[in-house]
């Protein structure tokens, strides 16, 4: 194991769990607190579903696009390489990573907004629905493995660095449970530990780059189209250079390595040279200080230009939106049905004293052929 900076995390109190817990014995001796975590999170439920979840492609549209199990495991290596350079812990990291997408629905963000319209418009007075929230929710509460509590009972630092964004009203309900707890760093406006910060940016880093590789794939996006971006074309003229020869899926993947490599290292010198210009020392610093895990301002611009592009040409694409609006009826129909013929539902959700939460953690936990599946099934009933 690598050494640790003193501003990684390591306090007694983000080790922390909200059930306590037996002595784990002799056999957990090897194993850190955060190592822990990242083992419960890879043998939960919820995490062999993100096989059949959409990131940006439905899940049947093809096998080599991403998923959301392959983009939490390339968010996973990106934190882990750069945790490794700055420092900071890599286990929990990782963990973070591999739990930060649990509480995506099925049919990506498209789902998400179907199922929030869904709760608002269908239950008023139950709230809505939020992916961040719901894999903590899933963490905290919706998994069953452990005869003494729900959930997962991961530690404080894995939690918080799930729970990325949260609005000021959930916060302090949230705080309300769990005084000095999951959301009290939205109460007191500070920023999350290093490692929380870097697994935000590297999902960001993940799925700009797989969505340039899957959309090419698609044959919604051309290579040539994205040359208009500074940053794509600054690595596919080096590497037409270098291979003058090179083309098809061998010149992309050399692209999109180069492009991954030169934002890992731009992220670590500008987050290194952030931790040294705001002096921060301890992780008690790094919370008070502004964020400081991020891109060079020029880096940053470049990677927004990125994200503006695909957003217009990909996430908009007509292809893809036709089929974000189906997927959006299902599930709709899903949460109508549900809600007046509670009998459709596993026992477990049907007797639950919230129907409508119940729903919405049913269809959220479904995956992409499940819901597809259970549709069919009221369309013929
Ligand atoms: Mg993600």
């Amino acid at each position: 194991m690598h050494t640790l900076k003193p501003y990684a995390t390591q306090s007694a109190r983000m080790r922390t769990r909200l059930h306590t817990e037996k002595p784990s014995g002799a056999a957990n001796e090897h194993r850190s607190e955060f190592q822990r975590d990242r083992d419960r999170i890879v043998h939960c439920t919820a995490f062999r579903r993100l096989v059949y979840k959409t990131q940006v492609f439905l899940n049947h549209e093809g096998d080599l696009f991403r998923t959301r199990m392959t983009h939490s495991l390339e968010v996973a290596q990106l934190s882990r390489s750069m945790a490794r350079a700055l420092g900071l812990d890599e286990d929990l990291v990782e963990a973070i990573a591999l739990a930060h997408d649990l509480g995506h629905t099925p049919f990506g963000h498209a789902g998400q907004d179907a199922l929030n319209a869904a709760l608002k418009e269908l239950a008023p007075g139950h709230g809505g629905f939020e992916h961040n929230l719901q894999s903590l929710r899933v963490v905290d509460a919706l998994e069953e493995r452990y005869p003494e509590f729900d959930g997962l009972n991961l530690t404080l630092a894995t939690r918080e660095g799930i729970l990325k964004h949260c609005s000021a009203k959930m916060a302090r309900e949230l705080e309300a449970n769990e005084p000095g707890g999951v959301a009290n760093r939205f109460t007191l406006k500070q920023q999350p530990s290093l490692e929380a910060q870097l697994v935000n940016l590297a999902d960001e880093m993940a799925y700009s780059a797989h969505d340039i590789d899957d959309g090419i794939r698609s044959g919604l996006i051309e290579m040539n189209a994205l040359r208009e971006l500074n940053l794509f074309e600054r690595f596919h003229s080096r590497v037409s250079q270098e291979y003058p020869a090179l083309q098809g899926r061998r010149l992309l993947s050399e692209i999109i390595r180069r492009l991954l490599s030169a934002q890992v290292f731009d992220v670590i010198d500008q987050t290194r040279r952030a931790i040294s210009v705001q002096l921060i020392e301890t992780e008690s610093d790094v919370r008070q200080a502004p964020p400081l895990v991020a891109f060079t301002p020029a880096m940053a611009q470049e990677v927004r230009e990125v994200k503006a592009w695909l957003f217009k040409h990909l996430y908009r694409h007509a292809q893809v939106s036709s089929k974000m609006e189906e997927a959006q009826g299902m599930v709709r129909e899903l949460f109508a049905a549900y809600l007046s013929e509670p009998k459709l539902l596993p026992d477990a959700y049907s007797q639950h004293s919230d129907l409508p939460r119940a729903i919405a953690d049913y269809i959220a936990g479904m995956t992409d052929r499940f819901a597809q599946l259970k549709w069919r099934e009221l369309q013929s009933a």
